[in-house]
């Protein structure tokens, strides 16, 4: 069987249907995020994490959570998941979260006191080293000042700060046509129209916080032209005057009505122009990415010779990514 959704959605009923021996379908899609019916967890979550919010509702069409209203847990759960994690010995947290600063707010807007006030009440159970967020909107961290942002980042220094606290930011294209037609509410509640722009300014609002953006991108995204590619690439390189860090992923459908004709991305579709942007991104990374995972790990108690060990690791990778870009060029031949 295969269960889409969050469990309090249907899945308790199915769970007394299974337990009854009454027929179940074997593709369910469980709709809304049920969040009321969230309580709080009972054993420690592995590793840590805390959910903070359920859905998105953005409405980008490769994404599950697009079309899912985002709906919040209440603190009290939170807390109380919080103290239960520490309790079992889990000292680091991860939030569960499509977007981290929406927390507490409706639709597209930002609730930064709903925000401030959840962060702040998590310091004071104690016990928690550092938080690693998960995923967070372009268009939310511009929905806050430098300032407010900055407080965030002052009440994450939990017990043991982190030099680097990153937060996954997805960009998905530089194309607003591209966007329009594949993610309608990625820019809400600005206009999509300025999304580069968007792009560049969240970058640097939330490096001036003390934060480290680490952004992805969709390569592949239907009705994509050599020219969004290139306008892309462009982005990237203007991206990398400062510290970032950038995920080049592969576009892969939802199985949804409409999406009949829509095809994955995949190694027999990259074009010389995918490959050049791919790299750049890895080699933006290659540079970027070993201290920011030291730094990490160091925060999460990693022994220094694990750590050490991890970096060579890394190294070989690196060359083995290399050699692999290099082959594929080859096989390319010039654009
Ligand atoms: S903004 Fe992110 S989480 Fe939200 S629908 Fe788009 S891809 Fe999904």
């Amino acid at each position: 069987m295969i269960y889409e959704g969050y469990f309090e959605s249907a899945g308790p009923q199915l769970v007394d249907d299974i337990l009854a021996s009454r027929p179940v379908p074997d593709h369910v899609r469980a709709d809304g995020t049920a969040t009321d019916a969230v309580v709080p967890i009972a054993p420690p979550a592995v590793p840590g994490m805390l959910e903070l919010s359920r859905g998105c509702g953005k409405g980008c069409d490769f994404c599950p959570m697009g079309a899912q209203r985002m709906e919040h847990v209440a603190p009290e759960t939170i807390l109380a998941d919080l103290a239960t994690n520490v309790a079992g010995g889990q000292t680091s947290a991860v939030s569960g979260s499509e977007d981290f600063f929406r927390y507490g707010g409706t639709g597209s807007k930002v609730n930064f006191e709903a925000l401030r006030s959840l962060v702040e009440r998590m310091g004071r159970i104690g016990g928690l080293r550092f938080m690693q967020i998960d995923h967070a909107n372009i268009s939310s961290v511009l929905q806050m000042s430098v300032e407010e942002l900055r407080e965030i980042r002052r009440l994450l220094r939990f017990e043991r700060d982190v030099k680097h606290l990153w937060v996954n930011m997805g960009i998905e294209t530089a194309s607003p046509r591209l966007l329009r037609s594949t993610s309608p509410g990625k820019a809400a509640p600005f206009a999509l129209d300025d999304w580069e722009q968007m792009v560049r300014d969240a970058a640097g609002r939330i490096d001036e916080a003390g934060f480290f953006p680490v952004f992805s991108i969709v390569l592949g995204l239907p009705g994509e032209t050599p020219d969004d590619v290139t306008r892309t690439l462009k982005l990237m390189r203007d991206l990398d005057r400062r510290p970032v860090v950038i995920f080049p992923i592969f576009y892969e459908p939802l199985p949804r009505p409409g999406h009949e004709t829509h095809r994955p991305f995949s190694l027999e579709t990259l074009t010389p122009a995918h490959l050049e942007l791919y790299a750049t991104c890895y080699e933006i990374n290659f540079r970027r990415v070993p201290p920011l995972f030291w730094d990490n790990q160091r925060a999460g108690g990693v022994s220094w010779v694990r750590r050490t060990m991890l970096q060579l690791l890394g190294r070989a990778e690196m060359r083995m990514w290399r050699k692999e870009f290099k082959r594929l060029g080859k096989r390319l031949g010039p654009g």
